[in-house]
C-alpha cells in the first residue's frame, strides 16, 4: 500500500525527472492516478530570468506538487505571470 507521504515523495521524484527533461513530462505517468497527463509550467515574473515559479500538476486528477521558486530548466514551458493557465490543483501531503 502506498502511504500519503509516499505519494508526496513520488511527486518530488517525478518533478526531478520532469525538470531534467521537460519535453518528457507530458508522457510521464502521474504519481497519484497513473495517467500520462503531467504539466510543468514556469511562471516568469521576468521572462529573461533564469528563475521562475514552477507549477507541476496532473491534468487528469488535478493533484500536483506545491508551487515554488527554482531555476528554469532548458526547454521548459514558460509563461509570463498573469498569462498562466494553472488550475487550482491539490497537493499530496
Ligand atoms: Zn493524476
Amino acid at each position: 500500500m502506498i502511504t500519503d507521504s509516499g505519494r508526496a515523495d513520488r511527486w518530488e521524484k517525478a518533478f526531478d525527472r520532469a525538470w531534467k527533461d521537460p519535453s518528457k513530462a507530458a508522457r510521464m505517468s502521474c504519481p497519484s492516478c497513473g495517467e500520462a497527463a503531467l504539466n510543468l509550467v514556469y511562471v516568469m515574473l521576468d521572462p529573461q530570468s533564469i528563475r521562475g515559479m514552477y507549477a507541476f500538476w496532473c491534468g487528469a486528477c488535478l493533484i500536483g506538487l506545491a508551487p515554488g521558486m527554482g531555476s528554469v530548466p532548458e526547454g521548459a514551458f514558460r509563461v509570463r505571470r498573469g498569462e498562466e493557465q494553472v488550475p487550482n490543483y491539490r497537493t499530496e501531503r
